[in-house]
């Protein structure tokens, strides 16, 4: 048995063969490599670009909307003339076909991958896969899937690959690359397959287990065990149907309000990153939404969306969610969120440099707009519309925000346009100083919300894109409590409420630990509220007073994991 480590990226235990995915290789050796003139490659792109919409329309057909979206993207990017005609080029010069449509793809997507952007990097990889499928084509050459359900390991999942594979056959995803943000990571997340990415070793532990390896993974902790005893087996087993229970019991709470076993109550918000999540959180009971990322709004497309589409998009979920409250977050751009029409300069740091706020000096008018938007949407709907802006840093961040907002109501109000009477004006707490000068920020705004993926990131100084650095990535660890602490205090000395938004909110470890340090309010992922109903109410309030003063004084997040097991062994 071989036990290698990895990141869970989408959560549950899956065990079957191993189905290893190898690239095609387009080499000299492999298969037909006549010479193509341009009409013939023209129309082998054609009949990939309808390969690509049939395969589209099918994933559409099983409510797989997202992953059709890929292909969509892919139909066009095949007939993409610059691609036929650098492979055109390629094959005058003498390449074998295969080859050129490869090389030529490759050169693409590596100029992509070079701007250092996480989402052109995304865009590569697309068109890596494009090449791949033409290439293919170019050489006959069949695609070979799994014929019984499987667990996929590969270096990287292209998702053409896995939409090819038919439901069922897919048990898992293990990939020794890729990261939280994958293709193949979001399709796992869709399918409600476990899946683990960046498990170094992971090819050459598969090579020497030869074709008859045994696999069982868990997509919660990261585990990857590799022809595992049947002691590992029956482990991972119990904890897929602990789970299964863990659900099961869940829903049939979802009409009590989260509270913990002495009756205390926590407020569980929904997070929302698309318009799917509204039905999912109505239907677990959040109690409103305590962080809407707007960035969607601002990607996919060549110029910012207007102020009556952004009326629109808020209106929607105000009107959903109705008295409950809905947290609308300035859009968050920069880091690794890029959006090429704003054509912001290349940066070294994007994550340390001209991100979401710090937008306002370059591109005010953008946040003024949205903070119209949403005051005239909140006014429609009959609501209070609730804003915050993400990474503040300094006192003068929030009087910013401030001016901006006041700008714009005081717009609205001399156009005679419908404004909401106020706006709730938060900030997120999710940069070092902010957390540090929280007493000061505290009286100067109306809620926090802590927002623990990029507070980590920046105070374990660990890029929260680099799967190399998993191991800092871990928002339980101490320092970073510590900081949240100290957030919860400034927050208290004024009486304003401390959300937490950022991914510890939706772990039921880290849960139990945030509402341990006082945290009133906790949003998440629609998926995750069951659960957290769950182990709130198997807690008391002085058990987790407790566990919150263990936790700030232990070494590490493996420690405070650790001190949180037996409190969450209750509701399994
Ligand atoms: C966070 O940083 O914790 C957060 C919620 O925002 P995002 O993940 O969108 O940066
Ligand atoms: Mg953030």
């Amino acid at each position: 048995m071989t036990s290698l480590a990895g990141i869970p990226v989408a959560p549950g235990v899956a065990h079957g063969p191993a189905w290893r995915h190898r690239e095609h290789p387009t080499t000299a050796a492999s298969g037909s490599q006549a010479p193509l003139t341009v009409e013939q490659l023209q129309a082998l792109a054609e009949r990939a670009a309808r390969d690509l919409e049939a395969l589209a329309e099918r994933l559409r057909a099983s409510d797989r909307a997202q992953e059709a979206a890929i292909f969509d993207a892919q139909a066009l990017m095949v007939t993409d003339p610059a691609l036929i005609d650098d492979s055109t080029r390629r094959i005058a010069a003498g390449a074998p076909a295969a080859t050129a449509v490869h090389e030529a793809a490759e050169a693409a997507a590596a100029a992509l991958a070079s701007l250092d952007n996480e989402l052109l990097a995304a865009r590569a990889a697309d068109v890596r896969d494009v090449g791949a499928r033409l290439a293919r084509l170019v050489s006959d050459h069949r695609l070979e899937l799994p014929t019984a359900p499987s667990i996929a390991v590969a270096d990287d999942l292209p998702p053409s690959i896995t939409a090819e594979i038919a439901p069922g056959m897919l048990l898992g995803i293990v990939l020794q690359e890729g990261s939280p943000t994958a293709h193949a990571a979001i399709l796992a997340r869709s399918l409600g397959i476990p899946a683990v990415m960046g498990v170094s070793g992971l090819l050459e532990a598969i090579e020497d287990a030869g074709v008859t390896a045994d696999l069982a993974i868990d997509g919660t902790t990261g585990e990857v065990l590799l022809d595992p005893l049947p002691g590992d087996l029956a482990r991972l087993e119990s904890r897929r149907a602990g789970a299964g229970v863990i659900a099961e019991r869940a829903r049939a709470v979802r009409d009590r309000p989260a509270s913990l076993a002495d009756g205390e109550r926590v407020t569980l918000l929904a997070n929302w990153s698309s318009e799917r999540d509204t039905a999912q959180a109505l239907e677990v009971r959040a109690e409103g939404v305590g962080l809407y990322r707007t960035e969607f709004l601002f990607t996919g497309r060549s110029s910012t969306p207007s102020e009556a589409e952004q009326i629109e998009a808020y209106g929607a979920v105000f009107r959903a969610f109705g008295e409950r409250p809905v947290v609308i977050r300035l859009a968050d751009i920069g880091g690794d969120k890029q959006i090429p029409y704003l054509e912001l300069p290349p940066e070294s740091n994007p994550f340390l440099g001209v991100r979401a706020l710090r937008l306002a000096a370059r591109h005010r008018a953008m946040l003024v707009t949205q903070l119209r938007a949403i005051s005239v949407a909140g006014a429609l709907a009959r609501v209070v519309p609730h804003v915050m802006a993400p990474m503040v840093s300094t006192i003068e961040d929030v009087e910013l925000l401030h001016q901006l907002r006041d700008e714009a109501q005081a717009s609205l109000a001399s156009e005679g346009r419908p404004h909401a009477e106020r706006i709730v004006t938060g900030i997120m707490v999710e940069v070092p100083s902010a957390a540090l000068m929280s007493a000061e920020l505290a009286p100067l705004v109306d809620f926090f919300s802590i927002g623990t993926n990029d507070l980590t990131q920046y105070i374990m100084a660990a890029d929260r894109t680099n799967p190399d650095l998993a191991n800092l990535q871990e928002a339980l660890h101490p320092a970073v409590l510590r900081a949240i602490a100290m957030v919860v205090a400034g927050a208290d000395a004024v009486g304003i409420p401390v959300a937490v938004c950022g991914e510890l909110a939706g772990d039921p470890a880290g849960a139990l630990v945030l509402v341990g340090l006082g945290v009133d309010e906790l949003s998440a992922g629609p998926g995750s509220l069951d659960a957290l109903r769950l182990h709130l109410a198997s807690v008391t309030r002085a058990e987790l007073d407790v566990l919150a003063r263990q936790a700030l004084a232990a070494h590490s997040g493996a420690d405070v994991r650790a001190l949180a097991a037996p409190l969450l062994a209750r509701a399994e």
